[in-house]
C-alpha cells in the first residue's frame, strides 16, 4: 500500500465525461488500497476566462481580488471530482487551500508555499477518503487567499507530496512524457524512460514545458519521486529521480528550445566582487525570475 499523489491539469478534466474518465483512473488505485491525493487544475480554458472576466471591470484588476477570483476554478473541479466519487460509493473529500493548510507568503499572483500542515489531509485519509486537493492557491498568514502563479498546480502537487513523504507523484498532463527535444518539432524525439532532476530543471529553464519548473525545484529539494504521464492512454510516462549510475553514463539526455525571452544586456561590468549581487539583487527582491545567465 503506497501513499500516491497524482495531479490533473485542465486538459484532463476539460469536460464531465473527462473527469469521470480521470477519477476512475484515481478508483482504480483507491481499490489496490493506495492511499490517494489528487490535486486538480481548473477545467482547461477556465483560469484565461476568468482573468477576461476580471478585465473587462478593471483594467489592472487589484491583486488580492484577482487571486479570490482565480482560485474558483480550482474549486470547481475539486468539487466536482469528489461528488462524482460519492456517487459512485467511494468516500472522498475536497479541501481547498485553507482546509488543505497550504501556507504561502503574500505575493498575490505568485506565491510560494512556506509550509503545509498536512494533519487535516492525514485524518480524511486514515478514514479511507480520495482526498482531493485545490491546486495552484494557498492561503498567507492571515487567511488571504493567494495563487501561485500560471502552471502552479504543479507545484502544489510536489509541495503536498513532499510534505505526506508520498511514495510517489504522478503528474497527469496533455503530453505522456518527457522527450529528448520538442516532438511537435522533431518528429524524432523519443520519449524518455527517466531523466534526473537536475536534467529536467535545465531542461524546462530553457522552455520544455511539460512540467512548471518551480515544481521540479520542489521535487529534487525533498527527494520526491515525480513522474509524467498522460490521462488519455495507459503508457507509462517519464521518472525524474536523483542521478544514477547509469544516468551519468549517457551526457546528453535532451536538447529544449526557446523562443520567448527578454534579454537584458548590462555591459562594462566592473570585475569586482558584489557586483553580481547589486545586478541580481534588486530583481529579486521583486520576485523577477532570471531564466538564463551569461558571462
Ligand atoms: N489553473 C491554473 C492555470 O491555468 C493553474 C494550473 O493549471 O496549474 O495556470
Ligand atoms: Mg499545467
Amino acid at each position: 500500500m503506497a501513499l500516491i499523489v497524482q495531479k490533473y491539469g485542465g486538459t484532463s478534466l476539460g469536460n464531465p465525461d473527462r473527469i469521470a474518465n480521470v477519477a476512475n483512473r484515481v478508483v482504480q488505485g483507491w481499490r489496490q488500497g493506495h492511499k490517494m491525493v489528487v490535486v486538480l487544475s481548473a477545467m482547461s480554458g477556465e483560469t484565461d476566462r476568468l482573468i477576461n472576466l476580471a478585465k473587462e471591470l478593471a483594467e489592472d484588476p487589484d491583486p488580492r481580488e484577482l487571486d479570490v477570483l482565480l482560485a474558483t476554478g480550482e474549486q470547481v473541479t475539486v468539487s466536482l471530482f469528489s461528488m462524482f466519487l460519492r456517487y459512485q460509493g467511494i468516500p472522498a473529500t475536497s479541501l481547498l487551500s485553507h482546509q488543505a493548510r497550504i501556507y504561502t507568503d503574500k505575493a498575490y499572483g505568485r506565491a510560494r508555499i512556506i509550509g503545509i500542515d498536512t494533519a487535516r489531509i492525514r485524518e480524511e485519509l486514515k478514514k479511507n477518503r480520495v482526498v482531493t486537493v485545490a491546486g495552484f492557491q494557498g492561503v498567507d498568514e492571515v487567511g488571504n487567499i493567494t495563487t501561485l502563479g500560471r502552471g502552479g498546480s504543479d507545484t502544489t502537487a510536489v509541495a503536498v507530496a513532499a510534505a505526506l513523504k508520498a511514495d510517489l507523484c504522478e503528474i497527469y498532463t496533455d503530453v505522456d512524457g518527457v522527450y529528448t527535444t520538442d516532438p511537435r518539432i522533431y518528429a524524432k524525439a523519443r520519449k524518455l524512460e527517466r531523466i534526473s532532476y537536475d536534467e529536467m530543471l535545465e531542461m524546462a529553464s530553457l522552455g520544455a514545458k511539460v512540467l512548471e519548473i518551480r515544481s521540479v525545484g520542489f521535487a529534487k529539494r525533498y527527494g520526491v519521486p515525480l513522474a509524467v504521464r498522460t490521462s488519455f492512454t495507459d503508457a507509462p510516462g517519464t521518472l525524474m529521480t536523483e542521478e544514477d549510475k547509469e544516468m551519468e553514463e549517457i551526457p546528453v539526455s535532451g536538447v529544449a528550445l526557446s523562443r520567448n525571452d527578454a534579454r537584458v544586456t548590462v555591459s562594462r561590468v566592473p570585475d569586482r566582487p558584489g557586483i553580481a549581487g547589486k545586478l541580481f539583487k534588486p530583481g529579486a527582491e521583486a520576485n523577477i525570475v532570471v531564466e538564463m545567465i551569461i558571462q
